[in-house]
Formats: C-alpha cells, structure tokens, sequence
C-alpha cells in the first residue's frame, strides 16, 4: 500500500522555548523520533509532506485571530521548522514536499488531496504538533476522504495532555485508526 508521512506544524513557533504558542516540553521530546521517522520514508522513496500552518500578521478576517496569540506569521523565524527537522528538510528539499496551509486540517484549503491522488496514496501516517487540534483535524479530513490513518504516539505531542490523552484514544475509536505506540 503506497503511504505518505505528513509531519505537521513542527516548527520553532509550535515547539521551540520560547515559541509563540508553543507545546514547550513534550514537543521537543518527540523531536529524534519525527527525524528518524521522516528519514525512513525518505529513504524509502514515500511521500513525505510538510503541512506548515501559514499566517498574515494582523489577519482580521481569520477566525484564529480571537483564539490565539499570533503565531506562524509569514517570514518569521518563528515559521522556521523546528531544530534538527530545519536540516533534514535543507537536505532534503527536492523530495519534500512543503504545503502552506491556513487552518488547522492540512486538507483544508490546499491541494492535499490531489497530491496525494496523484501519487497513489492510501495510507497517511501522522506526526506533528497539537495531537488534539492540527493532527486531530487532518485525520477526520483523511477518514471522511478514506484513506486509512497511522498515528505515531511516539510521533505527536500537545501543551494539553489530557486532550492529548483523548485525541488518542479518539484515533482509534472513532477513527478506526492504528495508533503506534
Ligand atoms: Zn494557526
């Protein structure tokens, strides 16, 4: 089954110390395994895509504008991926695909969908940052498009653990998820 990895919204912004919205801790924990993971499928010739949410500073219009600081804003070092994942894409950039996306499912508003198509895709494993908002939207768009749905435990991480904790179990309950431990 041809698979593609999405590795969503890692970036200094969402993961970093001092991040505009950071996840702080159990963001950087999944740091070694996100790199490893998107080295394997790299160096198997799968998909591999880059969902990064994309903002413009002052954006009346958009409705995160009254949910949270702003954060990911075109241009900024903040939009920059996170540590040793920066490098990985730097080396890697021919054959990573990079998708700015607007909100918080990575099919919405972009051509997820038909890069996917092109491509044969059927299995679509997730990885990133915030378990319970960006992964979990993206995969409730990949079920309603049916495609069959990994989510690595190891692989994903929120500043809210206990919605973190749901998101999980709602992967798999919901879902009809694999969820890799
Ligand atoms: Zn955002």
């Amino acid at each position: 089954m041809k698979k593609a990895l999405l590795v969503i919204d890692y970036t200094v912004d969402f993961v970093g110390e001092n991040g505009a919205l950071t996840c702080g801790e159990p963001g950087q924990l999944i740091e070694a395994y996100i790199v490893s993971l998107t080295n394997e499928f790299l160096a198997n010739d799968d998909v591999v895509i880059f969902p990064v949410d994309l903002h413009d500073i002052n954006d009346s219009f958009h409705p995160e504008t009254k949910l949270f600081p702003s954060h990911n804003i075109r241009n900024t070092p903040g939009r920059a991926l996170y540590g040793e994942l920066k490098n990985v894409y730097d080396e890697h950039m021919d054959a990573i695909i990079w998708l700015d996306k607007t909100r918080y499912s990575s099919f919405a508003g972009t051509n997820l969908h038909q890069l996917m198509r092109e491509r044969h895709v059927e299995e679509v494993h997730l990885v990133g940052v915030c378990t319970d908002i960006c992964i979990l939207h993206t995969a409730v768009d990949a079920y309603n498009l049916g495609f069959s749905i990994v989510i690595h435990e190891k692989g994903v991480a929120s500043f809210n653990s206990i919605g973190n904790e749901w998101a999980l179990g709602h992967f798999t309950n919901a879902l009809g998820a694999t969820v890799i431990k």
